[in-house]
């Protein structure tokens, strides 16, 4: 059901430990983060490749050729270049996300915003241009990597003992909250392929559950999720046939980055008091990629073909409604 690949590449490695201080190679760190960050695009879902899986030395020239050949040269590869930072102050400290001077700053700003949310101290996201020649990109991750998106995450600094402390006992939570923002981005803003809608996956729930309640079947979940195992993670987005669902006027939306009730009703033809009131919440606080059910509505007057404009920066994951 993803229209994006992800290539996870995890800095330095082998002969180039990378950043050195207080008793730690970044390039081990960088390993760490991105192992688990491939299980947990994994789980999602997500196709998803590595640079590495050893303490190997890979140069800049095979690194680039390993991102190009995971997926190919395309835009809608994604490219995690994960990364330790370091500095002359040790006073220095916080994420940063760097982004390609071909590419919009969304996926970056939602990664360092995730970043913060789940208890880092951030710094900002930037393009870095190369001094010998400004109309070309800093690093080579973002400069040699063809059409692909291209983000560098420094997670911190690693002579700053807080920084370092904070990764090492929270790497995880970050990388959950980085996966989460990189789906959401992707996804947000788009609307399920015409005759399906989405159901977020809860606690306790199996492809044979959700089947049964949406009076479909375990293969045909797993033949339009382009599922290859039984396997689901709380908070995955599933497509479900909606012409097998009972109430086949309701169409889901993932909401984006920038979003709010009353830009989602404006869209949609509807008030903020009906949404509300058809997704049983209490505040107006809404979070990046939550799924709100639209419409459902008995009023003659409103479409029954929403009109939705699709609006920079929006991912359409299938554009049946423009
Ligand atoms: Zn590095």
């Amino acid at each position: 059901m993803y229209d994006f690949k992800v290539v996870i590449d995890p800095g330095h490695g082998g002969d180039d430990p990378g950043a050195v201080a207080n008793n730690t190679n970044e390039k081990d760190l960088t390993k760490l983060i991105s192992d688990y960050m491939y299980e947990r695009f994994k789980e999602m879902g997500v196709p998803v490749a590595i640079t590495r899986t050893t303490d190997e030395t890979v140069n800049p020239t095979e690194r680039v050729n390993r991102i190009l050949n995971a997926f190919g040269d395309s835009e809608d590869v994604i490219v995690i270049s994960n990364h330790i930072n370091s500095s002359s102050s040790t006073s220095a400290q916080g994420a940063e996300v760097i982004y390609a001077l071909r590419n919009e700053d969304t996926l970056a700003e939602n990664i360092l915003n995730a970043l913060e949310t789940a208890g880092q101290v951030t710094r900002t996201f930037y393009q870095r241009r190369l001094p010998s020649d400004t109309s070309k990109d800093y690093y080579f991750i973002h400069r040699n990597t063809g059409k692909t998106e291209p983000v560098l995450i420094e997670y911190g600094f690693i002579n700053n003992k807080d920084d370092l402390n904070r990764i090492k006992t929270n790497y995880k939570k970050y990388v959950d909250a980085i996966v989460d923002a990189v789906i959401a981005t992707k996804m947000g803003g788009s609307i399920p392929p015409q005759g399906t809608t989405t159901y977020v996956v809860k606690k306790g729930d199996s492809l044979y559950k959700i089947a049964n309640e949406y009076n479909t079947t375990v293969a045909e979940l797993k033949r339009i999720n382009n599922l290859t195992s039984d396997l689901l993670t709380i908070g995955q987005i599933l497509l479900i046939p909606l012409d097998s669902t009972s109430d086949s006027n309701n169409q889901t939306y993932i909401v984006k980055s920038g979003d709010t009730l009353y830009s989602i009703a404006r869209k949609f033809n509807t008030t903020v008091d009906n949404l509300k009131k058809l997704n049983n919440l209490s505040s107006d606080t809404l979070s990046v990629g939550q799924v709100l059910t639209i419409s459902g509505t008995t009023n003659e007057d409103i479409p029954s073909t929403v009109n939705y404009t699709v609006a920079k920066g929006d991912t359409l994951f299938m554009g049946n409604n423009e």
